[in-house]
């Protein structure tokens, strides 16, 4: 049945149109839906629902009924367009106005739907509710027959709601004995949801005592949050110096300017959550809320309603934290700020690190970036002045930084069939024998990167994307790390049929392991990457494991390489130190420069030196150079004026835009108008269209933009005026990508 909904203009309620539902309305509420649709929709709001700005409501869009936010409130003016009303209101925390406008703003800046960030701020509001808890409690009848056990029951009962079994065991009965009370009506279950707890955070507690230039840092930052408005500070100290410790204090001094205060801590890693979660809690004495992918969805659901409430005044999260519905959120720190994890490339693509300088200013906030290898975006704007920076040169508590070599795989190979060198294997022998711990790092998962079939030359490739099937031996499977794809190792090659001919190509983690272990059979070795470590439990037992020397050798992916202090580690061996630098893109050097540095970073703490080991085919290349003198002013200056001489960032702007469809020639055809109908602008020029690198994913044909421009230009601005320029047929996919960290 169609249903119509009319506008009523009228003052006071004295409608004689004939509705199906009877309302009268004098405002006009835009909601939002979380959903890829272009604006806000305009609905009546029922006389007396008494809309506010940031509710969640139930609103009809065709005929389904959905959750939206209210992002505009205005008077009718009168007229009769037909609106439909507002189902209802939801009962549910209303999105705080610093949360609204920020989803609006991101939008624009990645030039994309509004719906799209509102979707990730709702997240945790459209997660189931947690289970209802059954609490027990008395009462007044008196047990028919009362008997010792049952008179420990009541005892027990009378001093703490608890649910049936925590009952039973804390008076030491079996679970037959409650039941029976419950039964004879002696006590009654009642359902109870449980609002999430989140203990106030002490800031009062003592922090680590800090040494001198750490206390400078902590002093001048103190001053920017209590001082209070917007202000970015760059915390930049070598590994090891104690920006944690610092940081920790910075939100201590927030905290406890304002008791409503909140503090957001992001990191980059799931596995390095867990560590400062531990922090967090050591300092305040409460637990801070988490928030990253691996949280189950009840839970999600509690920090959300928390953090919008206010309970909840610390969260340590990921980069989709940044869209939680803060009340007072005073301070953002975003820890290894440099790093490209921050970057989400698919959905919704934004910066987090970006974005966050953007919610501080939305908040008036304070943001504090740390980084032992800021990005050459940061560290312009530090030099600028537009950031202020605090340098900690020198590790804590006179720990040295580690020793840097390189071997040059040229002089040194490692033995057919192997990935470690001779000089390598000598290092990690000596450090076993010392009994202290070796990380090998290698940025690569799984087993074998190709697999290749020694009787035709044939390459595993995912079916319908143009990738490489990486062999994983612990599944017995190749997989495509880019859909997700994968299948059992065939015995025979699938093009040529022979047997037993499929070859592993080139190393991954699980493969050097293999070769660490059966180089030292007595050290205790374990692998970890994100095909070995499911979830945050497992990363945080790893972790533990290796901080506590249960373990002697590491393999690692960059998922173990960051942050984390091992006491006994000394050593790190870098299996492929090229490796970064093969893609050749804007910022090869700087990402590769920057992953070495914080894996290296790990070895040697306190009163043990530290050594770290560079395997590399190109020594003189001007990133192993900086790296083994560690000498990251000079590199950042080299790298900072080739960016300066071509225009890119930091000094100019980048945008990309990938076009993908599934049939070719339409997609062709788009791409060509598109190309036609870009905007002329001074201080732009668009290149492309051309096939991207990876010109087909998941069967669909992919062609790429890359858009350069001024840093006086309005990127997003322009980048929308061209998408509304044109009009993809249904097949074909645009998608814009404002600040590419990819070029694939
Ligand atoms: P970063 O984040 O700069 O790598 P951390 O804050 O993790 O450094 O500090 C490195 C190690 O030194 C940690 O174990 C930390 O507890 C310790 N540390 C740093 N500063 C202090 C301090 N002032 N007092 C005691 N321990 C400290």
């Amino acid at each position: 049945m169609h249903r119509t909904y009319l506008l009523c203009a009228c003052a006071a309620c004295s409608c004689t149109r004939p509705q199906r539902k009877s309302f009268c309305m004098s405002r006009i509420a835009s909601v939002l839906l979380p959903m890829p649709l272009p604006e806000a929709f305009d609905y009546a709001e029922p006389e007396g629902m008494g809309l506010e700005l940031g509710d969640q409501v139930a609103a009809p869009l065709g005929p389904r009924l959905l959750r939206g936010v209210v992002v505009g409130l205005r008077e009718a003016a009168g007229g009769n367009r037909p609106l439909k009303p507002v189902e209802s209101r939801l009962e549910e925390p209303r999105l705080p106005p610093g949360t609204v406008e920020f989803v609006q703003w991101a939008a624009r800046y990645s030039v994309d739907w509004p719906g799209q960030p509102l979707a990730i701020a709702l997240r945790g509001a459209r997660a189931p509710k947690p289970r209802p808890v059954r609490l027990v409690e008395i009462t007044g009848a008196r047990p028919a027959r009362p008997t010792p056990a049952r008179a420990k029951v009541l005892d027990a009962a009378g001093a703490q709601h608890r649910s049936p079994a925590d009952l039973a065991r804390a008076a030491g009965v079996s679970s037959g004995v409650v039941k029976a009370l419950i039964n004879e009506g002696v006590l009654a279950v009642r359902l109870v949801d449980e609002e999430a707890m989140f203990d106030a955070p002490d800031p009062s507690r003592p922090g680590a005592t800090l040494n001198a230039s750490q206390a400078a840092a902590a002093a001048d930052l103190r001053t920017m949050v209590t001082q209070g408005g917007f202000n970015v500070a760059l915390l930049d100290g070598v590994t090891g110096s104690g920006k944690t410790e610092v940081y920790l204090e910075v939100a201590a001094a927030a905290l406890a300017a304002d008791p409503t205060a909140q503090v957001l801590i992001m990191l980059p890693e799931i596995a390095l959550t867990q560590a400062v979660i531990g922090r967090v809690t050591a300092r305040f004495g409460a637990e801070p809320g988490e928030w990253h992918s691996d949280v189950a969805p009840p839970v999600r659901r509690r920090v959300w309603e928390a953090v919008a409430t206010g309970r909840c005044r610390i969260v340590v999260g990921a980069r989709s934290a940044l869209f939680l519905p803060f009340q007072n959120l005073k301070l953002i720190v975003v820890d290894e700020e440099h790093d490209a994890s921050f970057k989400q490339e698919e959905g919704f693509i934004y910066h987090a690190r970006d974005l966050a300088v953007a919610r501080g200013k939305i908040e008036t906030a304070a943001v504090v970036l740390a980084s032992a290898t800021p990005s050459l975006e940061s560290l312009r704007n530090a030099e600028q002045g537009r950031y202020r920076w605090l340098r900690l040169s020198t590790r804590h508590g006179g720990a040295r930084l580690p020793d840097i070599e390189l071997i040059d795989l040229r002089e040194s190979p490692p033995d057919h069939g192997r990935w470690i060198s001779p000089t390598l294997v000598r290092a990690m022998g000596e450090t076993f024998a010392r009994g202290e711990q070796t990380l090998l790092f290698l940025n690569r998962r799984g087993y074998a990167p190709l697999v290749l079939c020694k009787a035709c030359g044939e390459r595993m490739t995912a079916p319908d994307t143009d990738s490489w099937l990486v062999e994983h031996r612990y599944s017995g499977r190749l997989v495509c790390h880019l859909t997700g794809f994968s299948m059992p190792k065939p015995k025979a090659c699938p093009h040529c049929g022979a047997h037993d001919s499929l070859v592993s190509i080139g190393p991954g983690v699980e493969r050097v392991e293999e070769e660490a272990k059966s180089l030292f059979p007595q050290a205790r070795v374990a692998v970890f990457s994100s095909d070995t470590v499911f979830d945050a439990r497992e990363a945080k037992r790893l972790i533990e494991a290796m901080a506590d020397g249960q373990i002697d050798i590491l393999v690692a992916t960059q998922a173990a390489a960051k942050g984390h202090n091992f006491p006994n580690l000394t050593l790190v061996g870098v299996v492929d130190a090229d490796l970064g630098l093969r893609g050749g893109d804007l910022r090869a050097a700087e990402r590769t420069y920057q992953l070495l540095a914080q894996a290296t970073g790990r070895a040697g703490r306190k009163d043990r030196p530290g050594r770290a080991l560079l395997q590399t085919w190109a020594p003189e290349h001007a990133v192993m150079q900086a790296l083994r003198a560690q000498d990251r002013d000079a590199f950042v200056a080299a790298e900072m004026s080739e960016r300066e001489l071509a225009g890119l960032p930091p000094f100019g702007r980048l945008a990309a835009v990938i076009v993908s469809g599934v049939d070719h020639v339409q997609l062709e055809a788009f791409v060509l108008a598109m190309g036609q109908a870009a905007p002329n602008a001074a201080g732009v020029e668009v290149y492309g269209p051309a096939d991207a690198p990876l010109g087909l994913i998941r069967g669909r044909r992919r062609k790429r933009f890359l858009v350069r421009a001024d840093r006086a230009v309005d990127l997003s601005a322009f980048m929308a005026t061209w998408r509304a320029r044109v009009k993809p047929p249904a097949s074909v996919r645009v998608a814009i990508d404002i600040d590419p960290y990819s070029f694939l």
